[in-house]
């Protein structure tokens, strides 16, 4: 087990690690423009409205990846080589995950994907990652 470095969550983002431990992907939604925001924040930066946390789909499209072959950090060390791509939820928000279920050679830009968290990683901190729909 990898435990975390001693810090506790800001204020701001404890209901998204809260969300992630009942298996949950909550982020945080603007009520007056309605956009949904991540990483978690004080208030909305479009128009500093304030956030709420809401439960989203879960889905989302690769923007970005690459292929980790070698990495020192003791959680992920064993499951070399992966791959560490940029999502864009369904909702709009991106975010850095780990694509899974899939040879990393195959994974291409606009991959359909959705999360999981059904995967062998030895996390203190349950994290989000995705693999592709439909496999
Ligand atoms: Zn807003």
């Amino acid at each position: 087990m990898v435990k975390k470095a001693g810090y506790e969550p800001r204020v701001e983002a404890r209901e998204y690690w809260e969300g992630l431990k009942e298996s949950k992907l909550r982020i945080q939604q603007c009520q007056s423009c309605e956009r949904y925001v991540f990483y978690p924040r004080e208030f909305c930066p479009h128009d500093f409205g304030k956030l709420e946390y809401t439960e989203v789909s879960g889905r989302a499209k690769v923007l970005a990846h690459t292929i980790v072959e070698k990495t020192a950090h003791p959680a992920y060390a064993a499951h070399t080589p992966f791959v560490m791509a940029v999502v864009q939820l369904e909702e709009g928000p991106t975010m850095m995950t780990h694509i899974l279920d899939i040879a990393p050679e195959e994974v291409r830009t606009n991959l359909e994907v959705e999360i999981t968290f059904n995967h062998s990683y030895d996390l203190e901190d349950p994290l989000p990652m995705f693999r592709p729909v439909n496999r």
